[in-house]
């Protein structure tokens, strides 16, 4: 208008046409149930899986599986991740409950990524309860993993909101250890069951003296604050070999399993399992 100034930027402009975009095709996959979950395994010390990892997919009509990092933050910003992030969950302890009939496989854990806009929504708590109640399982077979960024809300509501998950007995990570700000003092105060480590301190742990001394520091803060730690993005038995002397005994990547959809997990499972 005449009064008005107006700055256009061609690529900011291309940005937002672009995440429109994708956020009216997010909410069409998520009315015609586009999406997945692939499970990736969890292992102990004696190389035995104790649990997976949910990890969310979206089948594209044309591109195929789409990756999170690709539709997480847009999925975010439209709060479209509250009702999917309800899905996993749910999803999740229907399949702990159907492991729970398996002698085998009753000892299996699913651990569920929880976005800090799902987190942060007043019903998460309930949402929880209510998920676990309804498939009847044990709450410690549910591990809610938590990032860092959560304590942007500030330190008490979230500690607030964690006692009450810990209440109900469901277990506690906080994912990306090392990767945001979160300073020690606050650490102490998360009432959290484990640490994970990136696969960023992870990659070059063997080359790169940095990473080597960050994950060093990682496992020996989880021992000395009395929590389990478990190493992701494990892709060689050399870096495995280094974690475990450096006292990790839990591990994710690909040098055990890449994420699966569920019938070949099952498949891979019932081989381990033979
Ligand atoms: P994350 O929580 O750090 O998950 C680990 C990522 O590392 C996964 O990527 C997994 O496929 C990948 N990975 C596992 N092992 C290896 C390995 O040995 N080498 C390499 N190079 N990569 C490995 P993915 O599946 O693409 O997921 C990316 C991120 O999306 C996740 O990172 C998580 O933050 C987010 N995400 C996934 N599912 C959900 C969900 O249901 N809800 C929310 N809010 N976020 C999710
Ligand atoms: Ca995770
Ligand atoms: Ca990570
Ligand atoms: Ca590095």
């Amino acid at each position: 208008g005449r009064n008005a100034v107006c700055f256009f930027d061609p690529e900011m402009q291309a940005l937002v046409t672009a995440n429109a975009a994708l956020a009216a095709d997010l909410r069409q996959a998520w009315r015609e149930n586009q999406f997945l979950i692939d499970y990736q395994p969890q292992v102990g010390p004696d190389g035995r899986m104790t649990g997976v990892e949910a990890l969310l997919r979206w089948d594209h009509p044309e591109r195929g599986r789409v990756g999170p990092d690709h539709f997480i933050p847009t999925a975010e910003e439209t709060s479209l991740i509250i009702p999917i992030g309800r899905w996993v969950l749910e999803s999740a302890c229907a399949q702990l409950a159907q492991w729970a009939k398996r002698p085998e496989r009753r000892h299996l854990s699913i651990a569920v990524n929880v976005s800090v806009r799902q987190f942060r929504h007043p019903d998460f708590v309930d949402e929880v309860m209510h998920a676990i109640a309804h498939a009847g399982i044990e709450p410690q077979k549910l591990k809610l993993e938590l990032t860092e960024s959560l304590l942007a809300d500030g330190i008490e509501v979230t500690v607030a909101k964690m006692g009450s998950l810990k209440e109900m007995g469901v277990t506690l990570s906080l994912d990306d250890f090392g990767m945001g700000y979160s300073s020690l003092s606050y650490l102490k105060r998360l009432p959290l069951d484990q640490l994970k480590i990136d696969r960023e301190f992870v990659k070059e742990v063997l080359t790169d003296a940095n990473d080597a001394a960050i994950a060093r520091t990682i496992i020996g803060l989880a021992q000395s604050l009395g929590l389990g730690v478990i190493a992701e993005g494990v892709e060689t038995e050399e870096q495995r070999a280094f974690l475990a002397a450096q006292g990790c005994p839990a591990y994710q990547g690909y040098l055990f399993c890449k994420p699966l959809p569920i019938a070949e997990l099952e498949k891979f499972m019932a081989a381990m399992e033979r």
